[in-house]
């Protein structure tokens, strides 16, 4: 372990795995890199996901400049709100990048758990299994849901490497792609450390080759009320704020920062939309491409409750459900702050003297000043762009078409409000809800009938006349909504719509502990092959695999089995 200066990798090799044990493949990351089923199937492709073949330089032909040697990242980040110097990929190996030549799409292929590289710092450069269970169940998950993340290939368990965490434990390795693995960590280390040439050559890096080029970045206006602060549409800043301040032009490094803040406040809509928690926001945890990334203890949640974290140590709630878009847009401000002197300097970067020399040194405390007011300015957008997304999911969750500013707080802000005051499912609220056919919510009896399917099985909540009562008022007010929105006799064709923006699977805390146990523990080898067709395909009514087991993983969660916590050691 060491300090790496003014890079931003290290060439590394992964230790070899003795007897690996391939455990899963995913078949849609198969086909989503552009590999077919028999190819996961060959000794190759588990030697590689294994760490044991690495294609290098001189085994493969040095055509066009090619040829290719494993890489570990060099990043830094604020972890719980605190400067931490330098992390790294600590445990985390790129084997090499891969276009799927179908789809155009360029993913960066690494290993997480194959052995130490300079930035292990104390620790071993493994992971166990459990931990490498989570982390390929949920990545997969949740790009089946429409959320962007990183993504999980392969499983491999390494039945001979012990490693040591609370107990001796079994360690595995996962083979995970993104197409990028860039964090806003990335930026913190080399500014921290005031290396400015390197902080701009990856915002140039960045922008070309993650974002696809400068002429790719976003120039849309935020949308909604933010709009009425930007008076230039050419600009995105309004003009009486740029005359005589060289920020006329909105530069390229503005457009790169607005870019991944929509990203981030769009990813960030859907977590909250879903209920996903991802338990440990630090900077080196949040992605330049707004992709979910780095998954520890993360959680969904179960019961409604917004002051829940999945982090067993995180006693302030800094990375709770509700604090997740404020803790996105606090780590953005720190990316803000790395760019300030290249989004300060408006349109001189594009001079020559730029170009060749960057910003004077003299001037960088002045452009920096400058940019707080772009950076503000982006925080309104990105409360903008976040609300339209999340206001446009929680629609559609409920099955309307079309969203009315009253809708927010008498159907979304209600709904939550009741789940919370009954401790009732978050999940199963939207699921069953979809179900409701507007002919049963006729009379206040019969609406206080169906309250009841918001409850768990023979179960209801300590206040049931209150709560059916309650339910029953947010029910009638949501089914002259969905009158409005739908007309009458389209309660099939709405149960179509809501079931597949509603999933009925939800790989929640009780059944990763449960799936851990039966591989870990019970030796089991199908179980994991066979929640995966849940996994990735979790908006279905069945799977063809076994009725009482899939309605067990899809039904109540078991006693003292929710909102579990989770801590970091993995
Ligand atoms: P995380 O909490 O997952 O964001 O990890 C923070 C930092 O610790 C990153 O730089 C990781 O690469 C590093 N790290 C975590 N676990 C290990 C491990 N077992 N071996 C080496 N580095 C690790
Ligand atoms: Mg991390
Ligand atoms: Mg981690």
């Amino acid at each position: 372990p060491r300090m790496v200066k003014e890079s931003l990798y290290t060439y590394v090799r992964p230790e070899p795995t003795e007897e690996p044990e391939l455990l899963c493949v995913s078949p849609r990351a198969l086909d989503d890199i552009g590999l077919t089923p028999s190819e996961a199937e060959t000794d190759e492709f588990k030697e590689v996901v294994a760490g044991n073949k690495t294609l290098t330089w001189d085994e493969k032909e040095n055509t066009e400049g090619g040829g290719i040697y494993p890489w570990a990242q060099c990043y830094g980040g604020y972890q719980f709100g605190q400067w931490a110097g330098q992390l790294g990929d600590g445990r985390a190996i790129s084997l090499f990048e891969s276009t799927n030549p179908a789809t155009g799409t360029r993913y960066e292929i690494q290993l997480k758990g194959a052995g130490r590289t300079p930035y292990s710092r104390f620790a071993d450069g493994k992971a166990v299994l459990r931990s490498s269970i989570r982390e390929f169940v949920v990545s997969e998950y949740l790009n089946a849901i429409k959320i962007p993340t990183t993504r999980a290939l392969a499983l491999t368990h390494c039945k001979n490497t012990k490693v040591i965490r609370e107990r001796r434990e079994p360690g595995a390795i996962v083979a995970r792609f993104a197409q990028s693995w860039i964090r806003l960590g990335t930026f913190d280390l080399p500014r921290m450390r005031g290396d400015r040439k390197l902080v701009r050559q990856l915002a140039d890096y960045t922008a070309e080759h993650v974002y696809g080029g400068w002429d790719k970045l976003s120039t849309k206006l935020p949308p909604g009320d933010a709009k009425e602060t930007h008076a230039s549409a050419s600009t995105g800043i309004p003009s009486s704020e740029t005359e005589g301040t060289g920020l006329e032009e909105e530069n390229r490094y503005t457009r790169l920062y607005r870019s991944i803040i929509r990203r981030n406040a769009t990813t960030v809509a859907k977590w909250q939309a879903y209920g996903f928690m991802n338990g440990v926001l630090n900077t080196d945890n949040t992605s330049i491409l707004g992709l979910s990334i780095d998954f520890g203890p993360f959680a969904f949640l179960d019961t409604f409750d917004p002051m829940y974290t999945p982090n067993h140590d995180d006693h302030m709630l800094r990375y709770s459900y509700r604090n997740q878009p404020t803790i996105i847009w606090w780590n953005l401000v720190r990316l803000g702050e790395s760019l300030g002197e290249l989004m300060g300097a408006g349109a001189k970067v594009d001079s020559a003297e730029f170009v060749e020399k960057g910003v004077q040194e003299e001037e960088v405390d002045e452009l920096v000043k400058r940019a707080e007011g772009i950076i503000e300015r982006a925080g309104e957008e990105y409360k903008a762009v976040f609300l339209a997304e999340y206001k446009t999911l929680m629609t559609a969750r409920l099955g309307l078409k079309t969203h009315r500013d009253e809708d927010f707080d008498a159907l979304f802000s209600e709904l939550l409000d009741f789940l919370e005051a009954y401790e009732l499912d978050f999940h199963h609220a939207f699921r069953r809800l979809g179900s409701v056919k507007l002919g049963e919510l006729e009379t206040e009896e019969a609406r206080k009938d169906v309250a009841g399917r918001f409850f768990r099985a023979n179960e209801a909540p300590r206040q049931e006349a209150e709560s059916r009562e309650r339910i029953g008022k947010w029910l009638e007010k949501w089914a002259a909504r969905v009158k409005e929105d739908w007309g009458e006799g389209k309660d099939e064709e709405r149960l179509k719509v809501m079931n597949a923006v509603n999933p009925k699977f939800v790989p929640r805390s009780w059944i990763l502990d449960e799936l851990i146990e039966r591989v870990e523990k019970k030796g089991e080898r199908d179980i994991l092959p066979e929640v995966m067709k849940l996994n990735l395909d979790p908006f279905a009514e069945t799977w063809g695999w076994n009725e009482s087991e899939e309605e067990r993983f899809c039904g109540d969660v078991p006693k003292y089995k929710g909102m579990l916590q989770c801590s970091c050691s993995s």
